[in-house]
């Protein structure tokens, strides 16, 4: 038989042990409250794109951290090595040649825009339209002019025409000056999805205003920033997204 004392040790105990218990998940609960999970309603961003665009092409950022906050995308490589469309967690690099590689996450970015995609609006287009019937289809669903959305069009693309730049060393040149020498691709009657977002009048110079989309094939072998196209029986689905983190040079 125990004695009292042991009785009333082993209590105090288990008092001592709930408590602790209780301490813990209270403060686990106000750490979460205090601070929300990156989630789809994120937009991560490396670097403005103004000053990105001025020729501040030299990579600081991994693709390894890019990663943790986005499974969908755009951007480019470390000395503008290509376009990066970055879709279900694969981030593709298009270079200049148009052979579609697959990033590894040593790589480096100097401008990127990822999200968790979650859709929360789809619009079905039996089309055919081009790329600028497109977008006004795209805008006049868009719920808000002030939010930043995250679109993804998927389906036929009867032709589309994509581009890419070649690698650039220092003295960087801008953007404007490379893109005088781009590659561009045509492409007739593929499975393709198109990656990007619409980012609000207000942001400008933060990012690209209205619609950025780059296009990777279902195939994986072709893609780029999407410069021209015809869909037809395509899916556009909208993420919209209200939190925004910039990560700065
Ligand atoms: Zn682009």
């Amino acid at each position: 038989m125990p004695s009292r004392n042991a009785l009333v040790f082993i209590g105090i105990s288990v008092i001592i042990l709930v408590s602790c218990a209780a301490i813990y998940a209270y403060w686990q609960l106000s750490a979460n409250a205090a601070m929300p999970a990156e989630s789809g309603e994120t937009l991560f961003q490396v670097a403005m794109f103004n000053v990105f665009s001025m020729g501040n092409f030299d990579g600081f950022f991994t693709f390894g951290e890019l990663a943790k906050h986005g499974d969908f995308g755009i951007g480019t490589f470390d000395g503008l090595d290509g376009e990066m469309v970055a879709l279900n967690g694969v981030f593709y690099q298009v270079p200049y040649s148009g052979q579609v590689l697959t990033a590894n996450y040593s790589m480096k970015t100097p401008y990127a825009t990822v999200t968790f995609f979650e859709p929360d609006q789809t619009i079905h287009i039996a089309g055919p339209v081009n790329y600028a019937e497109l977008q006004m289809r795209i805008d006049e669903s868009l719920p808000s002019d002030s939010a930043i959305y995250a679109v993804k069009v998927s389906g036929t693309f009867g032709y589309a025409k994509t581009r890419s730049v070649p690698a650039q060393t220092e003295p960087y040149p801008t953007l404007a000056e490379v893109v005088k020498n781009q590659s561009t691709f045509t492409f007739a009657n593929i499975s393709a999805t198109a990656v990007g977002f619409w980012f609000p009048r207000s942001m400008e110079g933060v990012d690209y205003v209205g619609f950025h989309l780059h296009l990777v094939t279902d195939d994986h072998l072709g893609g780029g920033h999407l410069l021209e196209c015809i869909v037809s029986n395509v899916t556009v689905e909208l993420d919209q997204t209200n939190r925004y983190t910039l990560v700065l040079p």
